[in-house]
């Protein structure tokens, strides 16, 4: 698996810092409230579980699945909903959890809907920002850091449902995809 990697964008230990800070920043900004925190599946898994314990504050935490990729590195343009929160967060503060911010449009999607359920307050974290993919305004309170438009996997990013479990963020060789 690590042969398919052309190269490594950040390192176990670039990414562990990066979650020190970010959960730093979440404890501040949460101390005086009970936020849910929602991480984006399955992209945020770890990268969900590595920033909540690094915050000292009562929270409660819920996943969502929706897709907007089917097993390609191209978004398809439509997000869908495949398995919901459990959490009322009517009256709550929301933070999403992303992998990944790049056309805008999953993001846009969940403060639309998180909005419409009536969530009292909703702020982004977000491990990468891919601002050049943008095609709709979607902004992160909180962004890990701030990748350049290529395609990345590992720590939670997938291609076609692998790589997800590369301890580190890296760039695919084109020709694995252009393979496919
Ligand atoms: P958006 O809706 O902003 O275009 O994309 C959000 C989702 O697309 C992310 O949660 C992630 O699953 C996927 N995605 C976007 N860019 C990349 C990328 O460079 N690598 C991988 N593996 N997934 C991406």
């Amino acid at each position: 698996m690590n042969n398919d990697i052309l190269k490594i964008l950040y390192s176990t230990e670039q990414i562990n810092q990066a979650c020190q800070r970010l959960g730093k920043q979440i404890q501040k900004v949460y101390a005086d409230k009970v936020p849910v925190v929602i991480g984006v599946l399955k992209g945020a898994t770890f990268f969900m579980s590595d920033i909540v314990r690094q915050a000292d504050t009562y929270m409660e935490i819920d996943f969502i699945d929706v897709s907007s990729y089917h097993g390609t590195t191209q978004s398809s343009g439509t997000v869908d909903l495949i398995t919901d929160i459990s959490t009322d967060v009517s009256g709550r503060d929301v933070l999403i959890v992303e992998d990944i911010v790049d056309t805008g449009r999953t993001l846009k999607f969940l403060m639309d809907n998180l909005t419409k359920r009536g969530a009292r307050s909703i702020k982004v974290c977000t491990l990468l920002d891919k601002p050049a993919g943008r095609q709709v305004r979607a902004d992160s309170d909180f962004v890990g850091f701030k990748v350049p438009n290529e395609f990345v996997v590992g720590y939670g990013l997938d291609y076609d449902e692998k790589y997800r479990n590369l301890p580190y963020i890296g760039v695919l060789k084109p020709e694995i995809y252009t393979n496919n």
